[in-house]
């Protein structure tokens, strides 16, 4: 059985000191301290150690092997956006992270299918590199929650979600640039409690902003589950009912209808969960995601899933079907 990885991160092994390259700002880079591991330092800050399984595309096909999964779609490291940063220099960095993710897919067509990033901050060049990306081998672009705190309905982003629609690439919202993140640091609560109301936050905005509406056949994906979105939906659709003049003012369309029509990964760590969530928008639109290599994933890449008592035919759709058909890719490529 062919199992794709829909979520997983990669970054190349060298990056370039863009602060001094551009003379401003804490872009990430990359101390290489010990033999198979690497400081991503954010300045002169720590942000996170990572080890090559970050970075070296071989090792993480073995490691895979280990899981019986045979294709990962990569993207970056959300701390690698840079949408603060100045628009020429994002697309910058953006085209050396996604030629990068292209060479990597390139070598190893069977292995990897590749997502790109664009300057979210400047519809023009993020139009112009979404662009590219197609030209060079990718199949859509990861996108933050919330672009420098903006919610994506703002109308700035609309051409891009157009464009995406019109060259038929897929989206991917995963959450980042965390609400609230100063005032709960301690235990780690960005990441716990931050990150899900982020992905609910970016799914309300293109519901309720109507972006969903007016591009039926944009392909979303929503991190982690769709994070607080699914949970709470009974709640928001209760907000759009009690308070129309608040909800309803830019689309009078129940959030509910909307369950269905954009896709979500499985990462919920929880089968009562999964269950819900698979009730909810339908065994075909629930991908297999692990957030690999970071330990806040599934790092056993669905191995919850094999053993939940779910029909064989919901498994695969899971593991295959539902992310070629949210990549809008065909199998025989793989196999
Ligand atoms: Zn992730």
């Amino acid at each position: 059985m062919l199992k794709i990885d829909m979520h997983t991160h990669i970054i190349p092994e060298k990056l370039p000191r863009f602060a001094e390259k551009f003379g401003y700002g804490d872009f990430i880079h990359l101390v290489h301290h010990r033999p198979g591991f690497a400081n991503m330092m954010k300045g002169d800050k720590f942000f996170r150690e990572i080890e090559a399984n970050c970075w070296d595309p071989k090792l993480r096909i073995t490691e895979y092997a280990n899981f019986n999964t045979q294709v990962q779609v990569v993207c970056t490291i959300p701390v690698m956006f840079s949408y603060w940063a100045k628009p020429a220099d994002t697309l910058e960095l953006s085209k050396f992270l996604n030629d990068d993710i292209a060479q990597t897919v390139n070598d190893h067509p069977k292995n990897y299918i590749g997502l790109a990033t664009v300057p979210m901050q400047d519809t023009k060049l993020a139009i112009q590199e979404l662009e590219r990306s197609k030209e060079i081998g990718l199949v859509g672009i990861q996108i933050g929650s919330n672009i420098n705190d903006l919610n994506l309905n703002e109308e700035q982003f609309f051409p891009i979600f157009e464009a995406c629609q019109d060259l038929g690439m897929a989206l991917f919202v995963h959450p980042w640039n965390m609400m609230g993140f100063k005032a709960i640091e301690r235990y780690w609560l960005p990441w716990l409690v931050s990150m899900p109301a982020e992905t609910s936050r970016a799914i309300c905005s293109l519901i309720f902003g109507g972006v969903l509406e007016r591009l039926p056949n944009l392909r979303c994906n929503f991190a982690h589950a769709g994070g607080s979105f699914l949970p709470t939906i009974g709640r928001v659709e209760h907000g759009f009912n009690c308070r129309p003049d608040l909800v309803a003012i830019d689309n009078n369309v129940n959030p509910k209808n909307y369950l269905g029509k954009f896709w979500v990964d499985c990462i919920t760590h929880d089968p009562v969960m999964l269950e819900y969530i698979l009730k909810t928008v339908g065994t075909d639109k629930v991908t297999l995601g692990s957030d690999y290599p970071f330990p806040l994933g599934d790092l056993e890449i669905g191995a919850f899933i094999e053993e939940m008592d779910l029909p064989k035919e919901t498994v695969d759709a899971i593991f295959c079907d539902n992310t070629l058909d949210w990549l809008n890719l065909s199998k025989d490529q793989f196999l």
